[in-house]
């Protein structure tokens, strides 16, 4: 599996498996599967309520830990300095594990700044191997990059062949961040797996749309997590550097980006969903 190196100087797999979406129970089914596939990477989240399910598979999977890459978020309600170190240990409690490899700050809402001196503290601590943000977009995260001693080793951003963010690929190249695609396969939308020109491309090679789509970001050097409950398409989705795509099949797909998001974290409306999701979508409230 190609890896790429962080500001840090650690490794990170190109391509990991994403568990948004993946509910409780299922979850230790699907990343034991992933795992048993080749999946390193593991991205959950706080706020998916699944990483009991990660820490179950991950413990039985029979592959060294040092050998696995797992990354999970700070969600808003835990935001702050006292109560997002507390939610650290419990995430670290929940994925049993000593450490883990890459921690975000999940959403750009709440007191993500004493979030992420708390990310700062268990990174010095060695509760954690690396630091990052997601969904910080343009000020924000120079705000914050350039405010905070450690430089995030990593951004993870919305990021597919319909929206490329060519513009926030150009600013974090100054702090040495890399950019991990969340959504890497548009979420399913947008009939990404029957696009003409990632179709065409993909029969030159006996490859599908989804993973033209992939080999793609990582090929930009970008993370992908794709993410699937089944196990064809994990496989699909794993099977992508068995090929290369050429500069002109490159250009091809450039044209496929609308420089535009499907979420706006600048909406009202999203931050007043996102503040309120814990109390709705928290399976413990
Ligand atoms: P993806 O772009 O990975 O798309 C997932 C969807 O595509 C699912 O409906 C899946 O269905 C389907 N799918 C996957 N592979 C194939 C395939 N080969 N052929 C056909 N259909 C396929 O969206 P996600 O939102 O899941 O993003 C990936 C990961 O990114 C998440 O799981 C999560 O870890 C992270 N993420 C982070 C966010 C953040 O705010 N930081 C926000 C959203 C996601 P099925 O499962 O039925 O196969």
């Amino acid at each position: 599996m190609n890896t790429i190196e962080l500001n840090n100087g650690i490794k990170m797999p190109m391509l990991g498996y994403g568990v948004f979406l993946v509910g409780s129970q299922e979850c230790e089914y699907c990343v034991s599967e992933a795992i048993r596939l080749g999946y390193r990477l593991i991205d959950t989240a706080q706020a998916y309520y699944n990483e009991e399910g990660v820490g179950a598979a991950i413990s039985k999977c029979g592959i060294p830990r040092e050998e696995l890459f797992l990354t999970t978020k700070v969600w808003i309600s835990n935001a702050g300095e006292e109560k997002a170190a507390r939610s650290i240990d419990e995430s670290l409690r929940k994925l049993r594990t000593d450490y883990i490899d890459l921690l975000l700050v999940h959403q750009p809402f709440g007191d993500y700044y004493g979030t992420y001196r708390a990310m700062e503290k268990a990174y010095r601590d060695g509760k954690v191997r690396a630091i990052g943000l997601s969904n910080f977009y343009d000020a924000r995260f120079v705000d914050l990059a350039e405010n905070m001693e450690i430089k995030p080793a990593v951004l993870q951003l919305e990021t597919h062949v319909f929206s490329q963010q060519a513009r926030m690929r150009e600013l974090i190249k100054d702090y040495g961040t890399r950019l991990m695609a969340w959504g890497p396969l548009a979420q399913g939308t947008d009939r990404i797996f029957t696009n003409e020109t990632l179709k065409n491309i993909g029969a030159k090679y006996g490859k599908t749309s989804a993973q033209v789509a992939l080999n793609f970001l990582t090929g930009e050097g970008i993370v992908a997590i794709p993410k699937s409950v089944h196990t064809l398409r994990m496989t699909e989705n794993l099977d992508i550097e068995s090929f290369e795509l050429t500069e002109t099949d490159r250009e091809m797909i450039r044209k496929l980006d609308t420089g535009l998001s499907k979420v706006d974290f600048n909406d009202p409306a999203m931050a007043k969903y996102l503040l309120e999701y814990d109390k709705n979508f928290n399976p413990d409230n």
